[in-house]
């Protein structure tokens, strides 16, 4: 899926800020002691003072170039393969890493609905004193047009610090820290808590019926978790700096509307009152025109507050102004967004874009029905038939119908960042990136929609990534895609701590 938080706003951070509310120092302290029992630095930061800390060093707590060269070894290696979706083309890439996988005396299995489009599914067991955590990445990726590469598509073309390819930046980046954390807890013999399940699953991109939806119907037990990392969340550097980093613990359901204006045919030398076609473009400008109500939630609502602690001040203003209990407060800084930030006037409601609109086959002929669709996306807690109810009343015209159109329906689910798990991540991002963090919601849908849905909290991570580089066209899904080289490590190596503070043992005294 697209990397919804690498359109974060422009972030004047100053990195030795870390944003551990007060609320939540004794969460942050457990975790603290808990990175501590797993034998890695302290973070002093969070123990010290109140409030607002400063930053430790981001300078590579645990830099190792054996580590580094075997995770550009894969990175390549998987970028080479063309598993773009569809049609898919996945088996190559569950084989190589089945094989790595095998070859590291991991128990490793393949599970298939469709042969060429196969999930892997791996387990380092653990003393099971705690509920398993699974590493998930996605092996597919977005279709390419060869002629807008500067560098072949399937390269993996080293230049200037980037790595080229599809699949760089999602997901195979995630694929790849996820492989070397399992490779490394092996081979250390690290002593777990609980068991680490590592899945790389088809189809994220469009097809998850052969991907995550298979797996949770058929295999469930085999990945059952309590915590799940996977896509979806990232770190923000801006003029190289590091700003921000970001875990996704909710996205937006996506849905769609269809709304249906049926008339009378006739000549269009006649002009006709209930001419479909103008009765539905009347009814498009009105549900766009529409200001859908504000809808916050825990994950939200700490977004603009810590984003506020970071942002220049218009922008800190209006983060502030958009969790405000007047509504005349909070109308005036969601039309700021709406000019300025789009996507977080998307971020603070069910969101409506109409896309397609259909009407009418010649110049001379009054269509006796038109269909425009609307691509509705459900903030989590939205009551979807209730909403539905609310866009007949806005369109208010009886010639025009109102219903759902189909859409692979995604189920929905939503994580706490109340929760242990969130806050060792925070302390890792601080301690490999100086980086404050900003829980997120993603207006777009990735797999985790599944696994959240049958209880698991999962929480979106990902590589630091330049905001410039979106613009410029090598995001994901754009015409190119690249990561920065040093960045894939820097990762690889904060997905490896992360996952030794949530699941290694204490060591023994
Ligand atoms: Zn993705």
């Amino acid at each position: 899926m697209t990397r919804a938080e690498s359109s974060l706003p422009d972030l004047a951070t100053p990195s030795a800020v870390l944003l551990v509310k007060r609320g939540t120092c004794n969460r942050a302290r457990s975790a603290c002691n808990k990175i501590r029992r797993a034998g890695l630095v302290a973070c002093v930061a969070f123990l010290s003072g109140n409030g607002l800390h400063a930053s430790t060093s981001a300078a590579e707590p645990n830099a190792d170039p054996a580590f580094d060269a075997e995770t550009l070894e894969h990175f390549q290696a998987l970028v080479r393969m063309d598993t773009t979706d569809p049609p898919g083309r996945e088996v190559e890439a569950a084989e190589y890493l089945a094989k790595v996988l095998r070859e590291a005396g991991i128990n490793t299995e393949i599970v298939a609905l469709e042969p060429h489009r196969p999930n892997v599914i791996a387990r380092i067991p653990g003393n099971d004193s705690r509920k398993p955590l699974l590493l998930m990445a996605h092996t597919d990726t977005v279709n390419i047009d060869p002629a807008k590469w500067s560098f072949p598509p399937f390269s993996a073309a080293r230049d200037g610090g980037y790595i080229y390819g599809r699949g760089t930046v999602d997901d195979k980046d995630n694929v790849v820290a996820a492989l070397m954390t399992m490779l490394t807890l092996k081979r250390a013999g690290t002593p777990l808590d609980r068991d680490v399940i590592f899945l790389a699953e088809s189809g994220e991109e469009g097809t998850t019926r052969v991907g995550i939806q298979y797996v949770v119907e058929n295999h469930f037990d085999k990945i059952d978790a309590e915590y799940c990392l996977a896509e979806g969340g990232g770190v923000t550097r801006e003029n190289g700096r590091v700003t921000s980093a970001s875990i996704q613990t909710m996205e937006k359901s996506p849905r769609a509307i269809e709304l249906i204006a049926r008339g009378p045919a006739g000549h269009g030398s006649v002009p006709l009152e209930d001419n479909a076609v103008v009765h539905l473009s009347a009814a498009v400008a009105r549900v766009a025109a529409w200001r859908t109500p504000i809808r916050l939630n825990e994950t939200t609502r700490t977004y603009f507050e810590r984003l506020a602690a970071i942002a220049p001040p218009e922008q800190a203003q209006n983060y502030r102004d958009i969790l405000h209990p007047d509504p005349a407060v909070q109308a005036r800084a969601d039309a700021w967004f709406r000019t300025r930030e789009p996507r977080h006037a998307s971020v603070i409601r069910t969101s409506i874009s109409p896309t397609m609109i259909n009407g009418g086959y010649r110049v001379n002929v009054i269509p006796s029905e038109a269909k425009a669709t609307l691509d509705t996306r459900l903030e989590p807690s939205e009551d979807p038939e209730a909403f539905l109810e609310q866009v007949r009343g806005v369109v208010n015209d009886p010639s025009i119908e109102v219903n759902w159109a189909p859409r692979d329906l995604r189920p929905r689910g939503s994580s706490s960042i109340a929760t242990e798990a969130f806050a060792l991540l925070e302390a890792e991002f601080e301690r490999h990136y100086g980086a404050p963090t900003l829980p997120t919601m993603s207006t777009g849908a990735t797999d985790m929609a599944y696994l959240r849905a049958r209880g698991i909290q999962c929480y979106g991570i990902g590589p630091a990534i330049d905001v410039e580089d979106g613009a410029k066209g090598f995001g994901a899904h754009s015409d190119q895609e690249r990561i920065l080289e040093s960045e894939l490590y820097r990762f690889a190596r904060f997905h490896l701590d992360a996952v030794r503070a949530l699941a290694a043992s204490a060591p023994t005294p």
